[in-house]
């Protein structure tokens, strides 16, 4: 048996230029992490070669007995860190990742072509909660269901939740989706429960970027008023690549949630102080946010103030060995060249980054705006693949463009 660099020199190779990058550059991707060892030692057993349909002690293939050990050992693990009673809430975790998971949760609650609402995708939501465009039905979500997204109030940067009754009360629901991919504030839990009570709703909680802040209790409790809650384990939870579906073990609106969903299918406070720094410097320094701040891990930077996008920005910070994404910012028309950039903090908190640390990437976030700026200003078309081919020319220099 041989070593991956013997067995396979040319994937060898990039997987050790993708940890020379990891390892180069300052990981600001909101998503994203860097996880320990021990994950990655687990991730890469032999845990992997056994087939384990169905549940512990219910499978369908034999072998299972250390692998039921193993998922009963992580569901016990699961419930505890977001500090749940396991007589009242329940755990399947099996999903492979969030977006099956989210659509697991689909499958077990709602027929084809129920309705539901999520927040809208160019306002910060994710592509599994609906997203679909007044031409196009864009994702598996909004192809299978009746998708009415809700928005945030434009002038504030908070969701919408007078608009979200509202259209609630006319839609009639079946599930009220809360959760974010680029949405710097907590959501209003008891909000939502009083809506998707007036309609006769589930509701349900993706926390899938927020349940390291959630474990650690730094951000608002889902649990509290969700029936379901969904999340990935590999974003500020700082786990393995996958997914998790908790679930009420009580019946809600007349569903066993346990059967419904087994048939479908921690840094904590150190990441906010750290996000918080970060907002305080990019305002300091001149910078738009989206709603103004920041409650969590993220912040959204709306650039359009200073004559830029979020693509060109994103561009020449990645050259400079810093990763983030172009994001869509209320009022944005293009989801190509967007008006924003997202900036997440878990990744780099991981790495031991602290407050004085991010006051310096607010600094260099700032210069990569200035460099984009100029070089936008040398460019003579004004498409962004003018931009892009020009930055990737001999006549452009990051160097120089650093010590004008
Ligand atoms: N839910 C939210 C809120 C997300 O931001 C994401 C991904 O970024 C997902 C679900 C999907 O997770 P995955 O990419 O693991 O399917």
């Amino acid at each position: 048996d041989y070593s991956l660099k013997v067995a396979d020199p040319e994937l060898h190779a990039l997987i050790e230029k993708e940890k020379q990058r990891q390892f180069n550059c300052l990981e600001l991707i909101a998503s994203e992490n860097f996880t320990s060892r021990a994950v990655m030692e687990a991730s890469g057993s032999c845990l992997t070669n056994k087939y384990s349909e169905g549940l512990p002690g219910k499978r369908y293939y034999g072998g299972n007995e250390y692998i039921d050990q193993v998922e009963t050992l992580c569901q016990q693990r699961a419930l505890e860190a977001f500090h749940l009673d396991k007589h009242k809430w329940g755990v399947n975790v099996q999903p492979l990742s969030g977006s099956p998971a989210n659509f697991e949760v689909y499958t077990a609650l709602l027929s084809p072509h129920d309705r539901i609402m999520g927040l809208d995708l160019p306002h910060g939501g994710h592509l599994s909660h609906g997203f679909m465009t007044p031409k196009r039905r864009v994702s598996g979500t909004s192809i299978f269901f009746e998708s009415m997204p809700y928005r945030l109030d434009e002038s504030t940067g908070f969701v919408d939740y007078d608009m979200l009754e509202k259209t609630a009360l006319l839609f009639r629901p079946k599930l009220i989706i809360a959760g974010a991919s680029a949405y710097p504030r907590d959501f209003d839990y008891p909000r939502m429960r009083k809506i998707a009570d007036a309609v006769g709703a589930f509701l349900m909680m993706d926390m899938a970027h927020i349940s390291g802040l959630v474990a650690a209790e730094v951000a608002a409790d889902p649990f509290e008023y969700c029936d379901v809650v969904t999340t990935t384990t590999h974003k500020s939870l700082r786990g393995p690549r996958g997914g998790m579906i908790f679930y009420k073990k009580d019946p809600v609106l007349g569903v066993d949630l346990e059967s419904a969903i087994s048939n479908a299918v921690f840094p904590g406070l150190q990441v906010i102080s750290n996000c918080k720094t970060l907002a305080t410097g990019l305002v300091e320094l001149g910078y738009k946010l989206v709603s103004g701040g920041t409650d969590n891990h993220l912040v959204l930077v709306d650039l359009r103030p200073q004559g830029i996008d979020g693509a060109r920005v994103e561009k020449i910070l990645d050259i400079s060995s810093i990763t983030l994404n172009k994001n869509s910012v209320p009022g944005d028309k293009s989801a190509l060249v967007p008006g924003g950039i997202r900036i997440g903090t878990p990744a780099m908190t991981t790495r031991g980054l602290k407050e004085k640390d991010f006051e310096a990437v607010a600094d260099f976030i700032h210069e990569g705006v200035q460099i984009a700026l100029k070089a936008k200003a040398c460019v003579k078309g004004t498409k962004l693949k003018d931009f892009m081919d020009y930055v990737e020319s001999p006549d452009f220099s990051l160097k120089e463009s650093v010590s004008e």
